[in-house]
């Protein structure tokens, strides 16, 4: 029997939750109830009309998609007169299908307007998950139609290209390229995107050898079943006809195919002849941050191990070098301290120098809907990037200037009495001491320098004083500069005084760009630690790696990446493993670059295409790309997760790991690594307090985040909650230094260089897919007020020169650039971006000026 308190449906007693809604009590109960436009987790729409149910007393059927529940009431979800009325919907829905062809504009989508029946499911999706608002419904009653865009086409709509639409459509009106080709697939596998940090979940459906349809895992703690339109459709390079396929070894001037055992041996003899004749530090290694975790692992234990030198390093010099650099010695931990899941739980997200919706744009549409539901947005950006346009203060200052503004809103913190001193008593040392650094330094002069106005500092400051502990999401734009390690250190200060690190929905997010940056890093991908940023000098960390690998290397620091170039082209490194990175494209100052690899006397480079760097190489190994091989990434929140081969790499291209092993036991070692997971093992005991607990049995599901001392240990998602890894946090000085780039005579335009939505990186992935249709070319960004005075019309071409070199790009006129400021993007060789960006490094962590450079235009 029911009573006051309770609801029935279909005769059937149920309590209503709070907020319940009739369609989530009956499914609750087992009641299936048809939906056409609900999509669960969203909104209630109520606009398809099919779940109608009656409900007693009421005047009419009511949408159970979106009607509470209430007590008492009394609920029928079938009878005779509701069959007849869904019937009616439904014929009503199929009965005028707007006319239209299928529209092909899209490289990769597809929308058949006959098929619509304007459910708006798509709509929902596009607003609710991706933020980007493509969809609208025009017209009403038989007319009713989705429009897209301003002239209703793909192609140029405000798509991004994630392809959530095509998940909820459920007519197939929405489609991808890659539906039909799917229903070949035998299998379905789950591994990790390879295209950024952000780490998203995927389930590769493939046949043995091709790679079909990628979709997003819809439990997965990073993506939740979302994706962008790399990790979607940007898999098409593995079938390019340009792969590497056989090893290559330069014979006679030529790089001349050779078998495996050929390859190996060579590698072998040439790297223990240099060893022999110049000594261990003439060689030295860079391993991949597109590679696994055990790949890296691998190659830094043999250049430390069985080479003896400590010449390991990887492309975190070129990014987050600096990031890490402050955020050791601040907090005793140079990695994430806040989470993923903290974006949903920040009262103020700050973004600060990254661009999230183009570089992590999973992560990007997570700030946007988190935003949307009430968090303020702070954006301090050299551009308007599309997160500006949401946010309550945007800070457009000069390019090079971090440290001015930074110190700037520390100082109102401590000025006006927000900044949180219970928390800095209690967790901090050198508060006295910042503060008579940063006081006494006028608001105007920071003003002066970064063009930011003063009110601008203020609101800033205020925003934050407002929210308190604050989520900092940074990127390569506070690190990319002779200033990087510097503007950490302020933006690690400004995280302090208002008492963010360690605390829920607060603390430091740096952003990692390529998609094993931080496991690269964490494998001991460094000249100065060993892995898990164990140092090199401390005898217990060396009697344990001594025992563990049979030999240490030096106690003192080998090259970093700049230091190997000079000793190249200075003629004392003589031997240099490139693994997966195209230095002679992405590193700076590209004329020393080139110089420097000629200069070589052997070379290897594993690689999955051709490249740049690979044309100097003397020995050439083909690779397995991050859908062809086992092994661990480790994303920008710490998070170790699963990499699993989906297809099988092209020719005789193989994992990384196992060329390293091979050669390795060709220079007499006794490396029995079967498979990934025996790696995995080993880094487990090598570096115990951070990885001790880790183990692929471990992480079939989610992944674990570092630390993980022991197998019982749950991961750790959010650092310092309990106290910091040095005791107190760090109130370091960081002293505004004029860029050697700002104000350059002769050179009025301050560039600054970077990714967009459709590439990655060098683009040689990318590049060799259909998103080639959406971006075929960098793009020099210029104001219409600086292309207007430089008479420089949409689309021309464009000298860019600096001091250091010059390159061509096609002009693009927005206003996303301030007058002044020109950005240009590196994902194409013929670009060569980096003949153009200069030779200077961050003193401390050596990471390259890449977000400003001074040059001048020629049309
Ligand atoms: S395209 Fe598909 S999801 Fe969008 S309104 Fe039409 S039928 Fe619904
Ligand atoms: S956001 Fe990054 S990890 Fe996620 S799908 Fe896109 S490229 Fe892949």
């Amino acid at each position: 029997m029911m009573s006051g308190a309770s609801a029935e449906i279909d005769g059937r007693v149920v309590e209503p939750l709070p907020d319940e809604t009739i369609l989530s009590a009956a499914r609750r109960l087992g009641i299936d109830i048809e939906t056409v436009c609900h999509l669960p987790g969203h909104a209630p729409d109520g606009g398809c009309r099919v779940c109608l149910v009656e409900v007693q007393g009421a005047a009419r059927p009511l949408a159970a998609c979106h009607t509470p529940l209430g007590h008492g009431m009394r609920v029928r979800t079938s009878s005779e007169s509701l069959e007849r009325l869904r019937a009616a919907v439904r014929e009503l829905a199929g009965s005028n299908p707007p006319a239209g062809t299928t529209d092909t504009s899209h490289p990769y989508l597809r929308f058949s307007p006959a098929l619509c029946i304007t459910c708006r499911r798509c709509l929902h999706v596009c607003q609710d998950v991706q933020g980007a608002d493509v969809y609208a419904v025009a017209e009403r009653g038989a007319d009713t139609r989705l429009v897209f865009g301003t002239d209703e086409r793909f192609e140029t709509s405000p798509c991004t290209s994630c392809g959530a639409c095509v998940e909820v459509c459920p007519t197939g009106a929405l489609s991808d390229v890659d539906r039909e080709t799917a229903l070949a697939a035998t299998r379905t596998t789950r591994s990790t995107c390879g295209y950024c940090g952000v780490g998203c979940q995927v389930e590769i459906e493939s046949d043995t050898r091709t790679v079909l349809r990628i979709r997003g895992v819809p439990d997965a703690a990073v993506n939740a079943g979302h994706l962008c339109a790399k990790g979607r459709y940007a898999h098409g390079w593995r079938e390019s006809p340009e792969r590497l396929t056989r090893p290559l070894a330069r014979i006679g001037g030529r790089l001349e195919p050779v078998s495996w055992p050929e390859a190996v041996a060579i590698a072998a003899r040439r790297l223990e002849a240099i060893r022999a004749e110049h000594g261990p530090d003439s060689l030295a290694a860079l391993s991949s941050s597109r590679s696994t975790n055990e790949a890296a692992y691998l190659l830094q234990k043999l250049f430390r191990a069985r080479i003896g030198t400590n010449n390991v390093d990887c492309c975190a010099r070129v990014c987050h070098a600096s990031t890490a650099r402050a955020l050791h010695d601040a907090l005793g931990v140079g990695a994430a301290t806040a989470c993923y899941d903290d974006v949903e739980r920040a009262r103020l997200i700050a973004v600060v120098g990254a661009n999230p919706s183009e570089a992590h744009p999973v992560l990007g549409a997570r700030i946007v809907q988190a935003v949307r539901r009430g968090a303020r947005l702070l954006v301090i950006d050299p551009r308007r990037i599309d997160l500006a346009e949401l946010a309550d203060v945007f800070l457009p200052l000069r390019p090079g200037t971090n440290v001015a503004v930074l110190n700037a809103l520390c100082g109102l913190l401590l000025s006006t009495g927000a900044a949180d001193r219970e928390y800095l008593a209690s967790r901090t040392e050198g508060l006295e001491s910042l503060e008579r650094h940063v006081l006494p330094a006028p608001l105007e002069s920071a003003s002066r320098v970064s063009s930011v106005s003063v009110g601008a500092l203020r609101a800033a400051a205020q925003l934050i004083a407002d929210a308190g502990p604050t989520l900092f999401v940074s990127g390569l734009g506070t690190s990319e500069l002779t200033q990087g390690t510097a503007s950490v250190r302020a933006l690690c200060n400004l995280a302090l005084l208002s008492g963010s690190i360690g605390r829920p929905g607060a603390g430091l997010l740096p952003l990692r760009g390529q998609n094993n940056v931080q496991g690269n890093a964490d494998m001991g991908g460094a000249p100065d630690s060993f892995p898990g940023y164990q140092p090199l000098d401390d005898p217990q960390t060396r009697s344990h790696f001594a025992a563990l690998w049979g030999s240490v290397p030096p106690a003192t620091r080998g090259r970093t990446i700049p230091e190997m170039l000079e000793e190249a082209r200075g003629g004392s490194l003589r031997a240099l493993w490139i693994q997966g990175e195209d230095l002679a494209q992405s590193d700076p100052d590209q004329q020393r670059v080139r110089e420097a690899l000629a200069r070589l006397e052997f070379l290897v480079v594993q690689e999955i295409f051709p490249t740049e760097t690979s044309a100097f190489a003397h020995l050439v190994l083909p690779a397995a790309g991050w859908l062809e091989q086992d092994g661990t990434f480790t994303n920008a929140e710490r998070r170790i997760q699963r990499v699993r081969a989906a297809a099988a790499p092209p020719g005789e291209a193989r994992a990384d790991w196992q060329v390293i092993r091979d050669v390795a036991n060709a220079l007499g070692c006794d490396w029995d690594y079967a498979t990934p997971d025996r790696i995995m093992d080993e880094i487990a005991r090598a570096a115990p307090r951070l990885f001790g607990g880790v183990s692929y049995g471990r992480l079939e599901s989610g992944g674990l985040q570092w630390p993980c001392p022991d197998a019982a240990h749950p991961g750790t998602p959010r650092l310092h909650e309990h106290g910091f890894a040095r005791g107190r946090a760090l109130l370091g000085h960081a002293d505004f230094v004029r860029s050697p780039e700002s104000d350059i005579a002769g050179f009025p335009y301050s560039l600054v260089t970077g990714r967009v939505l459709q590439h990655y990186n060098v683009g040689t992935m990318t590049r060799r897919t259909a998103s080639l249709a959406l971006a075929p070319c960098d793009r020099l960004e210029i104001h219409p007020d600086d292309a207007d005075r430089e008479g420089i019309r949409d689309g021309a071409a464009v000298e860019i020169e600096s001091r250091w070199g010059s390159c061509r790009a096609s002009a693009m006129r927005t206003k996303r650039v301030s007058p002044g400021t020109l950005f240009l993007s590196f994902h194409f060789p013929e670009t060569h971006t980096n003949r153009v960006t200069g030779p200077w490094h961050d003193p401390d962590s050596h990471c390259p000026e890449y977000k400003l450079t001074a040059v001048r235009l020629r049309v």
